[in-house]
């Protein structure tokens, strides 16, 4: 834990850093190689990696000082906040000066294939194959759910490299170019009206061997990494980068007070903070907490008690996240403990969920820019089924908490030692 006098140093060193080396008139491109260059862009990370080696509750300090000054954070996205510690933590030196620059330096986003039609919660049973030729691997299989693949430059990939190895030891974990012949991307039209995620076809796709994170077979141990930095510990980046949602390279030529500009009065506009169900806010005008007020229920006990009940339950998860970041200090991964603000942020959204509807009445049901709102209530009732499945289920993370975290007995699993060819998971009916 770093001592709160070390917190107020780092508040003050990061500060008058950006005296210096912000300005609105830089491109994003130029902003995000100064940031890169000066580790405060993912203070978490390893000093000769793009870091600080600094803990998650520096971080949360560093963060807050890009807030306050409405300064644009480092580039943000599944490469920047899982992909690039997984290739710290599992690649090689010549994969981290090759993979890690573009991700710091936004110049690439990446993707995330590991869900399959057959294989979700069950991730170690993926059945997309890798079979080496030469110094490429050869992909062929399905995923799907995956989010962004339409704007990303590369996705980890987790494929089965060897399937006479029981179902945990034959998998690879690959860095795979996107946009190439063998891989095809449909998009999947979700009812909120949007296509965030896609379904993936790969037919004789190719990728490096030097794109393999580890060694073929050892794919599962960078996935459960992959996995604990989604659930609850995404420590990399600071700020109010906000340019996640498209493409990264989208943004990198324009001017830094331009898009910071739009992502603060995105915030500010009526459909920022609860459109994103997956994370409602607790402040802001589509917060409960605000609109109780404006549709005049603040006065009802009820109601009082149900909003009281989300306030607590974001505000608790919202704390107990800094503290799992805090305990994976200097880049180190998160680990189990991630599933609990994981499984938090399900129950808080539920809350939220069933509190617009109560608070609004039939007006909830109401979508669009005319409905009340903006339609926000509506589209957070319509997403939010999303956060106990999105990172694993509900349920997948009362499994890790029950064995990892609180040492319960661990589930049945009769099939951990057979060989993958000899098992009917997914929709594998005999020997591939
Ligand atoms: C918004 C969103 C974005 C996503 N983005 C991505 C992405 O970018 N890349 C990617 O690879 N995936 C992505 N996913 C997929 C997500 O990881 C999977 O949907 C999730 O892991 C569940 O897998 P499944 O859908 O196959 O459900 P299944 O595994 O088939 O589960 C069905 C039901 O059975 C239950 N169940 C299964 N096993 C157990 C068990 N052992 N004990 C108790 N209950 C169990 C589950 O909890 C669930 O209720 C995304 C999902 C969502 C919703």
């Amino acid at each position: 834990m770093t001592t709160p006098a070390e917190l107020a140093t780092i508040a003050e060193q990061v500060g008058a850093w950006l005296d210096e080396s912000w300005s609105v008139d830089l491109t994003v491109r130029e902003w995000w190689q100064r940031l890169a260059d000066s580790g405060w862009g993912f203070p978490t990370w390893p000093t000769e990696w793009y870091g600080r080696g600094l803990g998650g509750d520096a971080l949360t300090v560093v963060s807050r000082v890009f807030q306050e000054r409405g300064v644009l954070g480092a580039p943000s996205g599944l490469g920047q906040t899982m992909g690039g510690p997984v290739v710290l933590q599992h690649g090689d030196d010549e994969q981290r000066r090759r993979l890690v620059p573009p991700l710091v330096s936004g110049t690439e986003g990446w993707c995330q294939f590991f869900s399959e039609p057959g294989a979700g919660s069950d991730l170690a049973g993926a059945q997309t194959r890798a079979v080496r030729d030469g110094d490429e691997w050869v992909v062929n299989g399905q995923k799907v759910w995956t989010s962004g693949a339409l704007t990303t430059e590369r996705g980890m990939l987790l494929a089965r490299t060897d399937i006479d190895a029981p179902k945990h030891k034959g998998l690879g974990y690959f860095i795979i170019d996107v946009h190439q012949p063998g891989i095809e991307i449909r998009p999947l039209k979700q009812m909120t009206g949007a296509s965030h995620f896609n379904e993936v076809f790969f037919t004789d796709a190719r990728v490096a061997h030097a794109n393999l994170i580890g060694r073929p077979g050892d794919g599962w141990a960078a996935a459960t990494t992959t996995l604990a930095y989604e659930r609850g510990g995404r420590a990399g980046t600071v700020g109010v980068a906000g340019a996640s949602g498209g493409s990264l390279r989208g943004v990198l030529d324009r001017r830094a007070g331009d898009v910071i500009d739009e992502v603060l009065a995105e915030r500010r506009a009526a459909a920022s903070e609860a459109v994103d169900a997956r994370n409602p806010g607790i402040s802001g005008p589509n917060s409960p907490l605000t609109y109780v007020k404006d549709f005049g229920r603040n006065g009802e006990p009820g109601v009082r008690q149900r909003v009281v009940q989300y306030y607590v339950l974001s505000r608790v998860n919202a704390l107990n996240q800094q503290r799992v970041r805090a305990e994976a200090a200097g880049g180190k991964s998160p680990g189990p403990a991630s599933s609990t603000t994981k499984l938090a942020r399900s129950v808080a959204t539920r809350v939220n969920r069933d509190l617009g509807p109560h608070i609004l009445g039939p007006h909830a049901m109401l979508a669009g820019e005319e409905a009340p709102l903006h339609g926000a209530v509506c589209h957070s009732t319509v997403q939010a089924p999303s956060t106990s499945i999105a990172g694993g289920t509900d349920e997948v993370q009362r499994n890790i908490i029950g064995e990892r975290v609180l040492g319960l007995p661990r589930e049945p699993d009769v099939d951990r030692d057979t060989p993958f060819r000899e098992l009917k998971v997914g929709t594998q009916r005999s020997a591939p």
